[in-house]
């Protein structure tokens, strides 16, 4: 896993509020999605890592962050199989959803793709998946991840 460190551009005052134009938002998360990038928040005085980030620390209430990749590998923790589904995704039923367990304690919620019902098992191995779910337009405009099993090497 490498880091990146993300530069702040510059900040603004809003009253005694200082907001970096570089912000630790679910909006910046879904930034770095588009590009194919997992980032979490790091924050610098403890350590802990938030996914998806968050411009407060729960367990310190720091401020101060920065961004680092998550690898796309991870663990299936838990999962549903949705047969009565939302108007948007009544065409994909039956479909899964499940947590991911991913690397720092990290866990992500999304679909899984292509794998049945009786496919899964806790445990198994998935990665996120960023391309296959685009081309589904009916998806709400900023889902652009989904689970996958891994393509065999
Ligand atoms: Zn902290």
């Amino acid at each position: 896993m490498w880091v990146v460190q993300v530069q702040p551009q510059q900040s603004m005052c809003i009253g005694v509020i200082k907001i970096s134009s570089e912000q630790f938002t679910i909006e910046q998360f879904y930034n770095y999605l588009s590009e194919g990038q997992i980032m979490a928040g790091k924050c610098e005085q403890c350590g802990k890592s938030h996914l998806p980030p968050r411009p407060l620390c729960d367990k310190c209430l720091s401020q101060k962050f920065k961004w680092i990749k998550i690898s796309k590998d991870g663990k299936l923790l838990t999962y549903t199989t949705i047969y009565v589904a939302p108007q948007q995704f009544q065409a994909m039923v039956p479909y899964s959803v499940g947590i991911v367990q991913l690397e720092r304690e990290l866990k992500l919620p999304g679909m899984i793709m292509n794998l049945s019902e009786n496919q899964l098992k806790i445990g198994m191995t998935l990665e996120i998946d960023f391309n296959s779910c685009k081309n589904t337009l009916s998806w709400p405009h900023w889902t652009r991840y989904c689970f996958r099993k891994p393509e065999q090497e």
